[in-house]
């Protein structure tokens, strides 16, 4: 094989995968999405199938010997080559340690399962999703020992979503957050509470539809490209940058809820739709990691959405669909948004006791893992915890246990990359302002020089660049959580007057 024939086959290697990966999630999209639940279980065959196919196509021999061919002449490479093939060679080797029949068994359990969780949660009933999450667990300890087995099972499943990640680094930035956090949230308990019942008015459905289609043309989603639905948990699905679609849940009498969940899902589509056109049918044609991903969702969510230049900017829309907005200033609207209280269900959490949610389930997935805690008391650790880290009582367990559908596809491990994620977006926000007049544009909804910075230091490279590495080259230095801390710290004791 000539340099030339293997980088051809390269390129067609990642076209195939591509197409099934396509096919997969385009399938996953339909059941989530109003596709019959009586065909839960075919669209599963299906899917296993189509991952039993990918699994073929992406460990094969000829494979093997390409990726080995192109790794030995990797000076010859360019950039994104290279980085293709590093990338492909370590799913490649961590693939062939799973015997195809369990890989292919366990994406079936994801998806029934995934299904078995969405009717558990509506129907409040733990008992019956609970054999799912046990299998679920029992089979990534054991993809653990097989793919990993010097390494911690938790640190394997960090991985998957954080290159390189460990709980070593999560310890230590959770305890920063703890250390300056906690206290903060005791402050503004003392401090009584902002006025918000006026946010809990009815806003017909129809009306936030109307917005949220306002919202996403305003932050410079394409219409063309990119296209809204309602599910249970809202969430961002990419098949190119010409193809992303977001969800959304509507609540007629919070339509807040729906508002963010909007920019936030607008925040990763985004970033999906401007990754490099000369990416575009490789593995590189998608996010860095997840914690960049939600770097990007939760800058747009929190940092951008919930800033009072913004929320000043929309509050003539808002004061449209909801007389009971229209009946208070700008400001107090601001406040009302910004309200922190600990509360029971992380997506309606406020950005200051957000991470205290991810904790929980930070200490819970660490002792699932390490087999120190049993999938059947999972439940009732759930509910001790919350008392113990945000100080409420869970009602039941669609308030609890059930509330995020991440378990119930695998998703163990993703968790800690919303409160990484939250904390990066602090740090880039300060980068930014140094070639962005950001206030001004924030003021005047104008999002394309905000866009323009993202896709200049971020956005374009999909996976180009590892995370830490695309981190320390968008800020300028390595990554620091004391910038997220202080503008925690600066925001909320304004808001509460401390
Ligand atoms: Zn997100």
């Amino acid at each position: 094989m000539t340099l030339d024939e293997a980088k051809t086959a390269l390129a067609a290697l990642q076209k195939s995968l591509h197409a099934y990966t396509h096919a997969a999630g385009l399938l996953y999209y339909d059941g989530v999405t109003g596709g019959p639940s009586g065909g839960a279980r075919e669209r599963g065959e299906t899917f296993a199938f189509l991952s039993g196919e990918l699994y073929k196509l992406s460990t094969g021999v000829q494979a093997g010997e390409l990726l080995d061919f192109l790794d030995e002449n990797k000076q010859e490479l360019t950039q994104a080559e290279a980085r293709q093939t590093e990338l492909m060679r370590k799913q490649l080797r961590e693939l062939r340690k799973i015997p195809m029949d369990e890989y292919v068994a366990y994406q079936q359990l994801c998806s029934e399962s995934s299904a078995v969780w969405h009717s558990a949660k509506s129907k409040n009933d733990w008992l019956m999703w609970q054999p799912y999450l046990e299998k679920i667990v029992a089979a990534l300890r054991r993809f653990a020992s097989l793919v990993e087995p010097d390494k911690d099972p938790y640190d394997y499943c960090l991985d998957q979503y954080e290159e390189g990640l460990t709980q070593q680094t999560c310890d230590s930035f959770f305890a920063v957050l703890k250390e300056k956090i906690v206290p903060l949230i005791g402050r503004v308990k003392e401090a009584g509470q902002v006025p918000y019942d006026f946010l809990a008015a009815e806003v017909p459905t129809a009306k936030q539809e109307e917005l949220s289609r306002w919202l996403m043309s305003l932050i410079g989603m394409d219409p063309a490209y990119s296209t809204i639905a309602t599910t249970e948990h809202p969430f961002t699905t990419s098949f190119s940058k010409h193809d992303v679609r977001i969800t959304t849940h509507y609540y007629e009498h919070d339509f807040t809820a729906s508002m963010f969940s909007v920019i936030h899902e607008g925040g990763h589509a985004l970033y999906e739709l401007h990754i490099g056109d000369e990416l575009q049918g490789t593995v590189l044609a998608e996010g860095c990691s997840m914690a960049i991903h939600e770097s990007q969702s939760r800058f747009y969510e929190n940092i951008l959405g919930r800033s009072r230049a913004f929320i000043s900017f929309i509050y003539p829309k808002l004061a449209q669909i909801s007389p009971a907005i229209a009946a208070h200033t700008p400001e107090e609207v601001y406040k009302a948004i910004n309200r922190a209280e600990p509360s029971l269900i992380r997506t309606e959490a406020d950005e200051l006791t957000y991470c205290l949610h991810i904790m929980v389930r930070y200490e819970l997935e660490k002792t699932l893992m390490h087999g120190e805690l049993e999938v059947k008391d999972l439940p009732a650790r759930w509910d001790t915890l919350y008392k113990e880290y945000l100080g409420v009582d869970v009602p039941d367990d669609r308030h609890g246990v059930l509330q995020d559908s991440h378990w119930s596809d695998g998703g163990i491990g993703y968790f800690p990359s919303y409160a990484l994620g939250s904390a990066y977006g602090a740090q880039l926000i300060g980068r930014m302002k140094r070639d962005v007049d950001v206030e001004r544009c924030l003021a005047s909804g104008e999002f394309a020089p905000i866009n323009a910075w993202e896709t200049e230091h971020i956005w374009k490279y999909g996976r180009l660049y590892k995370p830490g590495e695309l981190l320390q080259k968008a800020l300028g230095e390595s990554f620091d959580p004391t910038y997220y801390t202080n503008y925690l710290e600066k925001k909320f004791s304004e808001i509460y007057g401390l």
